[in-house]
């Protein structure tokens, strides 16, 4: 039997604790509650209509409900649902980890397999940690990371991330990374308006000379920083980083939880970047969205270096239940074989250059406007008091999530970031589907305004 939004309302508001959510304030708006989707849009169970603006947490690539991958998970589950990795395998995750390996570049060519981004990144610094020890330089164990790092909310995550006020809570419980400065680059559509990496370069130069021996790795999150509000790092920074990790021995790990699988318009960024790091994590877009399934893929000269007897316990002691699960791994592969044939088509460079031009010329001199920033299918539009860029709307105000909640009247779901809006589509998303995203966003922006 169908229950009322009415008492969904009240079972919510009574049971469940949402993430990344003032759970006070989430009871005083209208509750939205997803019923069903198809390709970029999803409905509530009142029926109503809306175009899914942060591809459900910048994870979804082909659209909700796409046949062919639906099709794929169908056949799975007459199969078997899950079946543990544990000492035993399977055909799913067997082609899925070689799929992994050919899309990877020069050796990484070892996939180890877990459920969500933050587990990809941790399991990549313990494998990086361990190698260190195998290979007798104990003294390496410290951790570089980039200022405005987000890698996830586990405590060993949080300890590499520079997330301020989302962890700053628990940082006596995490170990500390290093963080060096963040380049600067604005950039809308491939044009970009300021660019520096000179101090964040010698930033890191500095530590390695301080930290000489004791860097276990450096870790970064490719060409965007998602969760920092879409801050952009200059072409060939990620080269010259990876330059400078080969310099001084020590492990690159390139986290692409974000980056993946069509959202900076390429399969990965290291692609495009021409970087071969020594670990690639992978999750979010890596199952198009539609079931937790994530990857850290090594190089195999770090792999070898964890063979031997059992006795002599170099075996990498770490596995999630959900390790590997068949369903993501057929969806996984049906993903990629999709996205392959969209870059193949290239059509996709035709949609980001769209986005960017119409992002311009509906927000570029709007008075609540300091800056945008679109690159691929990620954009940010930072909003300001009315003519005055060098302000910020007090938190209080709560201005980008009013505007958020507004927008669901025009059609729009939006996952602002303070006074920021977000703009992180399905990368199938079409022109027209990008008119009706910007017309709509502006006409709740200056509704809520
Ligand atoms: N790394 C990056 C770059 C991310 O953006 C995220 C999540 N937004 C994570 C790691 C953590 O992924 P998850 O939420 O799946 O743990």
């Amino acid at each position: 039997m169908k229950q009322s939004k009415e008492h969904l309302d009240q079972l919510d508001l009574a049971h469940f604790w949402h993430p990344f959510t003032q759970m006070s304030e989430y009871a005083d708006y209208d509750q939205l509650h997803v019923d069903h989707g198809l390709g970029c849009w999803v409905w509530d169970t009142e029926g109503n209509k809306y175009l899914d603006a942060n591809a459900s947490i910048w994870t979804n690539v082909h659209g909700h409900n796409d046949p062919d991958l639906n099709k794929v998970l169908i056949d799975q589950i007459n199969k078997i649902s899950h079946s543990t990795t544990l000492g035993i395998s399977h055909e799913p995750g067997i082609r899925l980890a070689k799929k992994l390996a050919d899309i990877s570049p020069g050796s990484l060519n070892r996939v180890f397999y877990s459920d969500n981004g933050s587990n990809a990144v941790e399991i990549a610094l313990k494998l990086s940690f361990q190698y260190w020890q195998l290979v007798g330089e104990t003294k390496r164990t410290k951790v570089i990371s980039m200022e405005n790092a987000y890698h996830g909310d586990t405590f060993g995550t949080m300890g590499i991330g520079d997330s301020g006020v989302f962890h700053e809570r628990f940082s006596n419980w995490c170990f500390p990374a290093i963080h060096f400065q963040s380049p600067k680059c604005v950039e809308v559509n491939e044009h970009v308006s300021s660019s520096s990496d000179i101090e964040s370069l010698e930033s890191l130069e500095k530590i390695f000379i301080k930290h000489a021996d004791e860097i276990a790795c450096l870790i970064i999150e490719p060409s965007v920083q998602g969760a920092a509000g879409m801050k952009f790092q200059p072409k060939g920074f990620l080269k010259k980083i990876e330059l400078m990790c080969a310099e001084k021995r020590v492990h690159l790990i390139v986290d692409e939880v974000f980056t993946g699988f069509g959202r900076v318009g390429e399969m990965l960024v290291v692609h495009k970047e021409e970087v071969e790091p020594d670990f690639l994590c992978l999750a979010k877009g890596l199952t198009a969205g539609y079931l937790p399934l994530a990857a850290t893929v090594a190089k195999d000269e770090i792999f070898d270096q964890f063979l031997g007897r059992f006795s002599e316990f170099k075996t990498f002691f770490h596995g999630h239940t959900f390790t590997g699960n068949p369903l993501g791994s057929v969806v996984a592969l049906k993903s990629i074989e999709k996205l392959e044939l969209l870059f193949n088509e290239g059509h996709l460079s035709e949609t980001i250059a769209y986005l960017g031009n119409r992002l311009s010329e509906v927000f570029e001199d709007h008075p609540n406007v300091r800056e945008i920033r679109q690159r691929g299918f990620c954009a940010s539009i930072d909003l300001c008091p009315e003519g005055v860029a060098d302000q910020e709307f007090p938190i209080e105000d709560r201005v980008g999530l009013k505007i958020a909640i507004n927008a669901r009247k025009h059609g729009l779901l939006l996952r602002p970031l303070a006074n920021s809006i977000l703009i992180v589509p399905p990368i199938v998303i079409s022109k027209s589907e990008i008119d009706f995203l910007v017309e709509n966003l502006k006409i709740a922006l200056n509704s809520t305004l």
